[in-house]
């Protein structure tokens, strides 16, 4: 497998470089972010990130913790929703509305990232990333505003909001950003024939072992829809 793909994956760390303590980027992604965050700066918003890197062990976690009920799933109000109240395929497709199967999220390539406003809100405010804060009269729609007349203008250093707009996939996240030149060329790179052998818990082409994705015997039998509805439309 490709250097390429093992990025795609997530399973390659090797081309990250730091941007803060807890967030690592890809090197491009990282100067054109600072870049934005410079001018953002002008504006008058202090644009920080909430999550940038994720690898393919961490998206593990949060998905079968997810599938197991050791980690809240909510529907797009925000509301808890309940594991025995659903058949299989709705409790995926309850998931998949908010979290990506490893192997499959934008964030495990470095180009990919959350951010807020840290000049709008008091320094302990609790981060939710909920489309209320950047709304229309949320926290953080000013910096929105901005923001998305820069990416309409092609003028936000090669960024752009992959998840803006609800194609019955992922929910639209205003608050996820992804660097174009580099992410464009990971996308390609997912397939079910390299997935499924890390879901059934088989060694990486790296030689290291994964935890096995829970919800295999449900995400087997639909793959290809389920890539296609979540994955390459984005
Ligand atoms: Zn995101």
């Amino acid at each position: 497998m490709s250097q390429k793909a093992l990025i795609a994956l997530g399973l390659s760390t090797s081309h990250l470089v730091d941007w803060a303590p807890d967030v690592r980027l890809d090197p491009a992604a990282r100067d054109a972010f600072s870049a934005l965050t410079h001018r953002a700066a002008n504006a008058g918003f202090s644009l920080r990130i909430a999550s940038g890197f994720r690898d393919y062990d961490r998206q593990m976690q949060i998905i079968n913790g997810k599938w197991d009920g050791r980690r809240p799933v909510s529907d797009a109000q925000g509301v808890a929703l309940c594991r025995p109240s659903q058949p299989d395929e709705d409790w995926l497709h309850s998931i998949l509305r908010y979290s990506a199967l490893p192997g499959t999220s934008r964030h495990h390539w470095g180009t990919d990232l959350d951010i807020w406003d840290a000049a709008a809100v008091d320094a302990d405010y609790t981060l939710r990333l909920d489309p209320g804060e950047y709304s229309p009269g949320g926290v953080f729609s000013d910096m929105t505003l901005w923001l998305d007349e820069q990416i309409a203008a092609d003028n936000a250093e090669g960024f752009h909001k992959p998840y803006a707009a609800d194609r019955g996939g992922v929910a639209p996240e205003a608050w996820h950003i992804s660097y174009r030149p580099g992410a464009d060329s990971y996308l390609s790179e997912i397939a079910a024939e390299r997935l499924l052998p890390l879901w059934r818990g088989e060694p990486d082409p790296l030689g290291n072992m994964h935890e096995p994705l829970t919800m295999l015997h449900v995400v087997e039998p639909r793959i290809e829809a389920l890539l296609n509805q979540y994955v390459s439309t984005q």
